[in-house]
């Protein structure tokens, strides 16, 4: 963050690899902007996860997709390496949003929310969103594989993100 500026705005920072963005993610996001002037999108590069679709490819398909999403906060897109304390420092980010699917997420979730809240010394909080009933059971490894297998993916995700998995892996 720049030094001695304070932004009056809420800034909160949504972090994960949408390897591709889900309706589940979409959820999310729509509910998460409500609550903040300006919500961050970030695409995690992890160079040892191998992943589907490259980082640039899943920033395009969350910029596409989102266009139509209700809300009232600005979004932004952005994609980083390394901690998600740096990239909230960096965007001057107070709350990084993370969605809960399940005791599971909690579980996994907890120690890295405490740990983040740890690291920033107390100026990052984490701010956990229920997935909603419709679309709890929905994860990206769950979408590459039905796409995998030519399966039906349309409650899972929207029409441009089925159209790059189709050309992904063509059955
Ligand atoms: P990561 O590898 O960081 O978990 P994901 O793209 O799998 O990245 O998930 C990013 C965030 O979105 C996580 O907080 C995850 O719990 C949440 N999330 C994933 N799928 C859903 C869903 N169907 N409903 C609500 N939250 C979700």
């Amino acid at each position: 963050m720049v030094e001695g500026y304070m932004s009056t705005e809420t800034i909160a920072v949504y972090p994960g690899s949408f390897d591709p963005v889900t309706r589940g993610h979409l959820e999310i996001i729509e509910r998460a902007r409500d609550l903040f002037d300006v919500l961050h999108v970030a695409v995690v590069a992890n160079p040892s996860k191998e992943c589907l679709f490259s980082s640039e490819e899943r920033l395009d398909l969350l910029r596409t997709e989102t266009a139509a999403l209700g809300g009232r906060g600005r979004l932004e897109f952005t994609a980083f390496e390394g901690l998600t304390v740096q990239l909230a420092d960096k965007l001057g980010a107070r709350w990084i949003v993370r969605g809960l699917r399940s005791g599971a997420d909690l579980a996994s979730e907890l120690p890295m929310a405490l740990t983040n809240r740890d690291c920033a010394e107390g100026e990052l909080d984490t701010v956990f969103l229920p997935a909603g009933p419709a679309s709890s059971y929905i994860s990206s490894s769950l979408v590459r594989e039905i796409a995998a297998a030519g399966g039906r993916l349309d409650t899972l995700v929207t029409g441009g993100v089925e159209e790059a998995l189709r050309k992904k892996s063509p059955s």
